[in-house]
């Protein structure tokens, strides 16, 4: 019997999450999101979310484009029934049931500083995300910068001071972190930093993430430019970071210049791939461990070619890096707000690329507990899109390999959370 699941947003939650993000959806006038207990739609900092939480059935976080003018001509609408529930229709027929993303009651609690919580730190599926520093310095115009140099994608320098605080300190964000682990039962926090003229990025990050690991043990991400220093790689994997990613977005180097101006002046495409290489050196020798170190590569999949990003996902997972692939999302007020976003059936074969490589060089995807993400495809998500029963098969070994480490890392991951206490300080 095939296991191929068919390309049909009624059968296959893959697919339709990644429809999704191509066509967005409409909100019917039934629709009562935040009474519901839903999350207020939020321009997180990462600059591509700014849609629904909504999830799939049987657990797929989709963060779903709703304000932008494309998804005004979605297929998809969603609709609240008078008991409260929340049902799909495309092209006017029924889809399928979803969940709205719950929001959670941290949210709308303030700092001991009177910030809003939820303007300090945003769980983005099931993890929480922290943008800790100022806006990214190639939005702002200076002596050294007589013109913006953002990515022409970007919304970042738009979202500041609207759903966002200017600067966060340590103990603010620490106090968002220990809520969203107490009450939402997040494993994982991850910081994303822009770019910052003359900065240390080792500097900006680390006093956050040492307090976070020493306080609480969850995992930790960073998003980071590339440093100046390589030995700082090394210095940020001792402090205990398990995840480090380089936001190139396109491999093609041409549309690389053209949409990252101020990546390409100041680091290069190679910059950023120089350093996928450096870091996924200093990963351990075996690949299972309770305290992993992975390096992700991250894509914008819609904003060059297909193959061109099937040829990103080739590099950097023979690289022993993971591809992290969001779909470009024509945010409202960005300089490509007028470009369409990607065809799915464009988009399929990347994504099935991206599952089949990561299970070829057998990168241990899916196996950190609870880190479901709303604004990218999971590389193990993306199973449900291959569509060759051959592929399916070539890779049951290795799918049976990962659920024993998942098997093994997910309980022993959690006891190491629960043997620690929050410490007081004084602070
Ligand atoms: S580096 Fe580019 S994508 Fe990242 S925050 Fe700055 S402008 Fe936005």
């Amino acid at each position: 019997m095939s296991s191929v699941v068919p390309l049909d947003p009624q059968v296959n939650p893959g697919f339709l999450k990644l429809d999704l993000y191509c066509r967005g959806l409409r909100l019917h006038e039934s629709c009562t999101v935040e009474d519901d207990g839903g999350r207020p739609v939020l321009r997180a900092r990462a600059g591509l979310g700014s849609g629904l939480e909504l999830v799939l059935d049987p657990g797929l976080y989709v963060n779903v484009p709703a304000v932008e003018a494309f998804a005004q001509e979605s297929p998809y609408e969603l609709r609240r029934t008078p008991d409260g529930r929340y049902d799909l229709y495309r092209d006017g027929e029924p889809c399928t049931r979803v969940r709205l993303s719950p929001r959670p009651d941290w949210y709308d609690a303030l700092t001991s500083t009177g910030k809003p919580m939820r303007r300090i730190g945003t769980l983005q599926g099931t993890y929480l995300g922290v943008y800790p520093a100022g806006v990214c310095h190639f939005w702002v115009q200076s002596e050294r910068r007589l013109a913006r140099e953002n990515c022409r994608f970007c919304s970042v320098g738009l979202n500041l001071g609207v759903d966002e605080e200017h600067g966060k300190s340590v103990d603010e964000v620490l106090e968002v972190v220990h809520a969203a682990r107490r009450e939402s039962g997040i494993t994982y926090v991850d910081f994303n930093t822009g770019h910052y003229d003359g900065s240390e990025f080792l500097e900006v990050l680390e006093p956050y993430v040492r307090r976070v690991k020493e306080e609480t043990g969850l995992l930790v991400g960073v998003q980071t430019p590339p440093f100046a220093h390589e030995p700082d790689y090394a210095r940020l994997r001792a402090l205990g970071v398990n995840r480090v990613s380089f936001c190139f977005e396109v491999f093609d180097p041409e549309v690389f210049r053209a949409l990252c101006p101020g990546k390409a002046r100041v680091y290069g495409l190679q910059g950023y791939l120089q350093a996928v290489s450096t870091c996924t050196a200093l990963a351990p020798r075996k690949r299972f461990t309770l305290d992993p170190w992975v390096v992700n590569g991250e894509l914008i999949a819609g904003l060059e070619a297909p193959e061109s990003s099937i040829a990103a996902i080739d590099w950097l997972t023979e690289r022993g890096a993971i591809p992290t692939v969001c779909v470009f999302r024509p945010l409202a007020g960005t300089q490509l707000e007028d470009r369409a976003p990607p065809a799915t059936a464009d988009m399929v074969p990347v994504f099935a690329a991206l599952w089949d490589r990561c299970m070829e060089h057998r990168l241990p995807i899916g196996v950190a507990p609870n880190i479901l993400v709303s604004l990218v495809m999971l590389p193990e998500e993306c199973r449900w899109l291959v569509q060759d029963e051959n592929v399916l098969r070539r890779h049951r070994a290795q799918s049976r390999r990962l659920a024993a480490m998942r098997a093994i890392f997910r309980p022993a991951f959690r006891a190491g959370l629960r043997l620690r206490r929050r410490p007081t300080r004084a602070s």
